[in-house]
C-alpha cells in the first residue's frame, strides 16, 4: 500500500520525522483502532486521529450530543445537538480527511460484538467514563490480546495507561482497578464532578500519540506505567503498574 502524492502531501510533516517516515505511514495507512466513547477523551483523540491518516476507524458509542458536552467535546457544533454522537463525529471526520474509512457503532459497547469487531482491530482507545464500560472492553481486548489505550480525566486529574495484551504478562484495568463495581452509581465522573475541558484534551491527545507510537515505534511505548496528569500544579507524575495476583482476570 503504497502513500498518493496527495497523502505525501496531507502527512508530509509527520513523513518527516524519522520515527514515522513512509513506512510508518503506510502502516498507520494499514491500520485500524476502535475508539469506544465520543466524549470528551474521543473527540480529540479521534481528531488527531483522523487527521494522521490511520486507515480504519471504528466508533462507538450511543449518546447524543447535548448543550453540556460543547465545554469539552470538542467534535461537535451548537448544531449537532440532539444528534447522536457517532454521526455528529463521523460527519466531521469525514471533513477532516474522507480518506478514513470509518464505522459508526451507536450502541453501547456491551451491545456492540467488541470480540468480533477486536479480530479485525489493532488496538483500541478507551474514552469512556464509567467502570462498568471500563471493565467490559478491558478484558474483551486482554481475550483478544489487542492493545488497549486507556485515559480517565476529572476536575483537573488526568491518568493514561496503556496495557499492551500482545505482550505476555501484561497487567490489565482491573489490576490497577480492582474494586470499581462496588463503587458503581456512587463514583464520581465528569457529569457530578466537573471537568476541565483542555485537560481531557490534553488526555485525549495523549491517547492519539500511544496509538501512533503503539502502530509505529512499539519498542517507546511506556506500558505498564500509569501516568498522572494534574492541571493545577501542571505535573506529570509516573506510576509502575504490575499484574496484580489477586485480580480476577489475571489470576
Ligand atoms: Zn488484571
Amino acid at each position: 500500500m503504497a502513500l498518493s502524492d496527495q497523502e505525501y502531501i496531507r502527512y508530509s510533516r509527520q513523513v518527516m520525522l524519522s520515527q514515522i517516515g513512509e513506512q510508518g505511514q503506510t502502516k498507520l495507512k494499514s491500520s485500524h483502532i476502535i475508539v469506544v466513547g465520543l466524549g470528551g477523551l474521543g473527540c480529540p483523540a479521534l481528531q488527531y486521529l483522523a487527521a494522521a491518516g490511520i486507515g480504519e476507524l471504528t466508533l462507538i458509542d450511543d449518546d447524543v450530543v447535548d448543550l453540556s458536552n460543547l465545554q469539552r467535546q470538542v467534535l461537535y457544533r451548537s448544531n449537532h445537538i440532539g444528534k447522536a454522537k457517532v454521526d455528529a463525529a463521523e460527519q466531521q471526520l469525514y471533513g477532516l480527511n474522507a480518506q478514513v474509512k470509518i464505522t459508526s457503532i451507536n450502541k453501547k459497547v456491551e451491545q456492540a460484538d467488541l470480540a468480533k469487531r477486536l479480530i479485525n482491530a489493532d488496538l483500541l482507545l478507551d474514552c469512556t467514563d464509567n467502570a462498568s464500560s471500563r471493565y467490559f472492553i478491558n478484558k474483551a481486548c486482554q481475550q483478544a490480546r489487542v492493545a488497549l489505550v486507556s485515559a480517565a480525566a476529572i476536575g483537573g486529574n488526568g491518568q493514561l495507561a496503556v496495557f499492551n495484551f500482545a505482550q505476555q504478562k501484561s497487567p490489565c484495568y482491573r489490576c490497577l482497578y480492582p474494586d470499581l463495581d462496588k463503587q458503581i452509581g456512587t463514583s464520581l465522573n465528569c457529569q457530578n464532578a466537573g471537568v476541565l475541558g483542555p485537560v481531557l484534551g490534553v488526555m485525549g491527545s495523549l491517547q492519539a500519540i500511544e496509538a501512533i507510537k503503539l502502530l509505529t515505534q512499539p519498542e517507546q511505548v511506556k506500558a505498564n506505567s500509569l501516568m498522572l496528569f494534574d492541571a493545577w500544579q501542571l505535573k506529570f507524575n509516573e506510576v509502575k503498574l504490575n499484574t496484580n495476583r489477586l485480580c480476577v482476570n489475571c489470576s
